[in-house]
């Protein structure tokens, strides 16, 4: 027997941000498809009207396209889809598995707090169950009815066998008294409809899933397979939380990180390939699968985030990509617009990637070379630019005049051409230049750096250096 073709969605309700366990749960979802050369549908929960906005759909877009998470059916958005679901409902409650209760929200609370002062289960007590008549003056919602006794049985794909006692089910409301459908029976309609073969999602959803199980049942549908993810937890192993410093998806676009960095930390939260940590994503594609997902909470590591992951990415990515991004970083932070040939940018990229744990820290290392002005840092003169630091400076000059061409090779033979005429490392020429031309001695590799200012404005600096050291 062939299996069916692999299909999962992923399905954010638009009521805020895009959050990290938002992200990992589409990252997931994206690998199993692409593992499994399935598609991956991208579905839009905005049922609640009041909460759902135009503009957290936009950032779920924007997030799923930084992060490189391409949908190949959707976006669907399940306000345009209402009809089908009150036919649906009405379907349900024509076989008996639903009814229409008028009873009313004040009624409702009242004996909850009822129910709860007699320390009984506060559950729908089920009065409309058998109603046949309507009530005047009343809008009746229509809700699901649940069985009292037994237990419903989840063989989760990630948290093995869940139990749940079927007196804890209530009976739940598919269509509000307004007629607008709720999440819980959306999402069955939805995954029936869209032929989802695996629902791939939080544990937060796992209490809902048994109440989805009895609604499948109810239309006589087979249900997906189910896999819950463990929570993210933060380091100090609560629940993730703003508190952590755990922020939208995009401000780690604009803090400097690489996309493939954060679904590389995001995937490493709860799944592992032995001792394995850095992972491009084509590798990811290749062996990303449930049977290494972990039912254990994992805990995101920001430090480990910046440190590790997106400086071995800034490592791995491709020169051409990261004087791109470099350039964007420098226009949106520093307001330095430089044209996208401009060859410094590659060149920056060459001496700073290395060192770089961010975007923002390669364009930080970046500035100085492409200041205007020299920023002296007094230490840094006192130390290397003073006494026979004069006469160094001033050969160094002679050679780097006399070049054909001041690209990076010849600068760093000039430069090692004089120290071993002196019988020096190569330091002791580079240090006194490097504060000649940017006033630290801070700096990328000393030949890049000249090779960015470029020759007019590399002698200038030096000659300057010259009479400093010679009036110091
Ligand atoms: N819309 C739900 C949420 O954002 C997810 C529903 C699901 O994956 O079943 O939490």
């Amino acid at each position: 027997m062939t299996q069916p073709k692999v299909r999962v969605r992923f399905a954010p309700s638009p009521t805020g941000y895009m959050h990290l366990g938002n992200a990992r749960t589409a990252i997931y979802n994206w690998l199993y498809a692409r593992h499994h050369g399935g598609a991956f549908v991208l579905r839009i929960e905005d049922t609640d009207r009041e909460r759902s906005t135009q503009a957290a759909v936009q950032v779920i877009y924007e997030a799923m396209r930084w992060l490189g998470l391409d949908w190949d059916e959707g976006p669907f958005l399940q306000s345009e889809r209402f009809d089908l679901y009150r036919r649906r409902a009405e379907e349900l409650v024509a076989s008996g598995a639903a009814y229409r209760c008028y009873c009313t929200p004040e009624e409702l609370e009242q004996r909850r707090q009822q129910a709860l002062a007699e320390k009984r289960n506060p559950k729908y007590d089920g009065r409309c169950r058998e109603r046949r008549e309507p009530r005047a003056g009343v809008d009746p919602v229509i809700r699901f009815r649940m069985p009292d006794t037994g237990e419903t049985v989840l063989e989760d794909r990630i948290q093995g066998r869940v139990v749940t006692p079927n007196e804890e089910l209530d009976d739940l409301v598919l269509l509000r008294a307004d007629g607008t459908p709720t999440y819980n029976f959306t999402v069955v309609v939805d995954d029936h409809e869209m032929d989802i073969t695996l629902v791939l999602r939080g544990a937060d959803h796992l209490s809902n899933t048994f109440r989805q199980l009895h609604i499948y049942r109810a239309f006589g549908w087979e249900p997906p397979a189910f896999a819950h993810q463990s929570l993210i937890l933060g380091p100090d192993r609560t629940k993730l939380s703003k508190r952590h410093g755990a922020v939208s998806v995009l401000q780690y676009r604009d803090e400097g990180y690489l996309p493939e960095a954060l679904v590389n930390a995001l995937v490493r939260c709860g799944w592992s390939h032995g001792d394995e940590e850095v992972f491009p994503l084509p590798r990811l594609i290749e062996l990303f699968d449930l049977d290494a997902v972990s039912n254990a909470p994992a805990v995101f590591d920001f430090e480990k985030l910046r440190n590790k992951y997106n400086a071995e990415h800034i490592k791995l990515a491709s020169r051409e990509r990261l004087a791109e991004l470099l350039r964007e970083t420098l226009a949106r932070r520093d307001g330095v617009v430089l044209d996208p040939a401009d060859p410094r940018l590659g060149l920056l990229v060459d001496g700073l990637r290395e060192r770089s744990r961010t975007l923002v820290e390669m364009a930080e290392g970046a500035r100085p070379l492409l200041a205007e002005e020299v920023v002296w840092d007094e230490a840094a003169v006192r130390k290397h630019l003073q006494g026979e630091a004069a006469d160094m400076l001033q050969a160094l000059v002679q050679r780097l005049e006399a070049l054909p061409s001041f690209d990076r090779p010849a600068v760093l033979a000039a430069l090692d051409g004089l120290a071993a005429e002196r019988g020096l490392k190569l330091g002791k020429v580079a240090q006194p230049a490097r504060v000649a031309l940017l006033g630290t001695a801070v700096s990328p590799p000393i030949d890049v750096v000249l090779a960015v200012l470029g020759r007019e404005r590399a002698l200038a600096r030096l000659r300057a250096g010259v009479a400093r050291a010679a009036g110091g």
